[in-house]
């Protein structure tokens, strides 16, 4: 009754076949980063075989072959996450640098002294640090929405933290660290209703769930291809048509521009403006092979695949006695964080190692949230749609192992 194959989406990541330490591997480390299927891989090798150019269509034949293959690239990921043109797609190196374009770019432009920047308790550092910057560089204001016990942000503090003063909103559609699902669309609806701008992080989102940026109506959307099946070293900018438009450079050089004199510069129109440089072609073609391949499988099908094992992992977890889940809020995706009475995180995450287990334990570039529940360090196992039934069995039952005081699975 149960149409989701994931020992036949297992089969087509290659890396899934390796052994650690003489068991199978089971990756559970996916907020940190994702493996990639057999088609990505081949995608980049026949680029490289077959296609590698610089980008400038008219000069050659391979040339017209390598821009064919990055602007598909870029019309892909426009329908990932369903933005309206092209030119709303820029392609950068991961969520990191997105963020910082757009703090450097829109920020420098539109932040002034005594202005508001609003974030959550639930960011990554990549969504706390270049606020930081920037308010310090304009002497604005860095405020943060709390949150509940349960991780969930608390709305009615949030709005209290808007006000005439609010340019812009920067929010995690998912937490890495909890696996939190914010109320996304309601507080960006608040933020427009403050005259705000609002920038939405899925670099946790986008290989959990369908996004859709037009529905969301977010100003800004980043992402970072290694965290949905594609290569390291590619991400995406999503920017409305209407503030992209007048966004200075951020940075200055080849390809963004139309006409150079020593006296004067004219920029191109985005994304082109925003693309200084060779950019990372081969990896943006095998982030849209990621995509087709994420298309074949469908998001609905992977949301719902994914949501039974985190259930199956959280009540199965939660009856190992001085085991405690952090995060428990009610919507969440591919993540499940906790520590265990009388273990350092970094013992559970070796004696999963010694299991074949990757987790991460550590404090995920997201110190406040952790510190918001009096902790420096978590457990974090992480799921994405190869993970299987099993995967959750052999986590649970090494995690009870390492409880009772046992060497191994038995
Ligand atoms: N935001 C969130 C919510 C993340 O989880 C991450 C990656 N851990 C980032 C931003 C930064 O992504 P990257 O390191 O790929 O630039």
């Amino acid at each position: 009754s149960y149409p989701f194959d994931a020992e036949a989406i297992k089969r087509d990541f290659p890396i899934l076949r390796e052994r650690v330490n003489g068991r199978p591997l089971v990756w559970l480390d996916n907020a940190a980063t994702t493996q990639k299927p057999q088609s990505v891989i081949d995608r980049l090798k026949y680029f490289y075989e077959h296609e590698n150019s610089n980008v400038h269509r008219a000069a050659h034949e391979l040339a017209a072959r390598a821009t064919d293959a990055y602007e598909s690239a870029r019309e892909k990921v426009r329908r990932f996450v369903n933005a309206s043109s092209t030119r709303e797609i820029i392609f950068v190196r991961g969520a990191t640098e997105g963020i910082n374009l757009i703090a450097q770019s829109w920020g420098r432009r539109n932040i002034q002294k005594d202005d508001e920047i609003v974030i959550t308790w639930l960011e990554h550092h990549a969504n706390i640090v270049p606020w930081q910057m920037l308010c310090s560089e304009k002497g604005a204001k860095l405020r943060v929405a709390p949150v509940d016990d349960s991780g969930q942000v608390l709305l009615d503090e949030y709005e209290k933290l808007l006000g005439p003063k609010t340019r812009l909103v920067s929010i995690t559609q998912v937490s890495n660290a909890l696996g939190v699902v914010t109320p996304a669309d309601k507080m960006i609806e608040i933020a427009h209703r403050y005259g705000a701008t609002v920038l939405l992080d899925g670099a946790q989102s986008v290989s959990h769930m369908r996004v859709d940026v037009q529905a969301l109506d977010c100003d800004f959307f980043v992402f970072s291809g290694h965290k949905v099946f594609g290569p390291t070293g590619i991400g995406v900018v999503y920017g409305k048509p209407e503030v992209l438009e007048y966004m200075p450079p951020w940075q200055g050089g080849g390809n963004m521009i139309q006409d150079v004199t020593f006296e004067k510069t004219l920029y191109q129109e985005p994304p082109q403006r925003f693309e200084a440089g060779t950019g990372n072609i081969a990896d943006a073609v095998g982030l849209g092979a990621a995509i087709d391949y994420l298309d074949r499988v469908g998001m609905h099908n992977i949301s719902r695949h994914e949501h039974e094992l985190l259930v199956k992992a959280t009540s199965e977890l939660v009856r190992i006695p001085g085991l405690h889940i952090i995060g428990t809020a009610k919507e969440k995706a591919g993540v499940l964080s906790f520590v265990l009475d009388g273990f350092r995180t970094e013992e559970v995450g070796d004696y999963l190692n010694k299991n074949g287990i990757a987790v991460r334990s550590g404090h995920h570039c997201a110190q406040p949230i952790l510190r918001r529940f009096g902790l420096e360090s978590t457990v974090r196992a992480s799921l994405a749609l190869y993970n299987t039934h099993e995967d959750i069995d052999k986590l649970v039952s090494a995690v009870w192992n390492l409880r009772l005081g046992r060497t191994s699975i038995s």
